[in-house]
């Protein structure tokens, strides 16, 4: 049975994440991913100045294209794509803008969330990251001073352990991991049913106020 420091669960933008922070300090780890690659869909659009410093940290800030200094994330609710604007608010409601204060090296990011995962993939490869797609995580049990799991590799349909003394669970809000461990959610439950559609659209630019060329707000 092989042995890893940390095995991470999830290949999406969480467990991305905490392998290229993992990665970039020198620490080997094993993430495994039950898809093939990440989702095509869009999901995550925006990321704050905190999250960009910590790219730059691992010197990765330059590969995800930031928002111009005057650029605020905002939503807008609207009779139609060409109708009247009938307000605006915060990106996160009730909390104060904090969007390109000025105060950071960093503005933050709008990138959709399919486009950042691969950005995030090849910096863990880079710093050396062991990446396992198409593999899931079958069963897991917690020996006190490891973790023994039970994966599949899903293109060779070949069963195999690991050992590993730290397990990361990045498998998703609904984290079948987290249920098995009893850790419960707590909260108001389902809040709304939201349905998200993308569509590009360069002509629709000049009602939405941006302008082609610098993705500005137009005065
Ligand atoms: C329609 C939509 C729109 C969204 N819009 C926004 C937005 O505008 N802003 C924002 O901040 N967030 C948004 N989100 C939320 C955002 O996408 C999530 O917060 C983010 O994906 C969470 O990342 P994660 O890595 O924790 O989990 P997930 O993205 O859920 O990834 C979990 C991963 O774990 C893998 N996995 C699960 N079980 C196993 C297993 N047993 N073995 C191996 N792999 C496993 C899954 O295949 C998956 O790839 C949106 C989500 C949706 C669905």
């Amino acid at each position: 049975m092989s042995l890893t420091p940390v095995l991470i669960v999830g290949g999406s933008l969480v467990g991305l994440s905490a392998s290229v922070f993992l990665a970039w300090r020198g620490i080997p780890h094993i993430l495994v991913e039950k898809h093939s690659g990440s989702s095509t869909h869009p999901r995550a659009m925006g990321y704050t100045e905190t999250t960009l410093e910590h790219c730059r940290m691992v010197g990765i800030a330059d590969r995800i294209p930031q928002t111009p200094q005057n650029f605020r994330l905002r939503r807008v609710k609207a009779s139609s794509l060409v109708g009247e604007w009938q307000g605006e608010q915060a990106w996160t409601p009730g909390e104060a803008d904090t969007h390109n204060t000025g105060l950071s090296p960093n503005t933050g990011a709008a990138i959709a969330q399919d486009k950042l995962e691969p950005i995030l993939r090849m910096a863990a490869l880079e710093f050396g990251a062991d990446l396992r797609y198409s593999t899931e995580l079958l069963h897991f049990e917690d020996r006190g001073d490891s973790i023994v799991v039970q994966l599949r590799d899903r293109n060779a349909g070949r069963d195999y352990a690991i050992s590993a003394d730290y397990m990361i669970a990045t498998d998703g809000a609904d984290s079948p991991i987290r249920e098995r461990l009893g850790i419960a959610r707590e909260g108001v439950g389902n809040i709304r049913t939201v349905r998200s559609v993308l569509f590009k659209c360069q002509e629709a630019d000049q009602y939405l106020g941006l302008s082609r060329d610098t993705g500005k707000n137009s005065p």
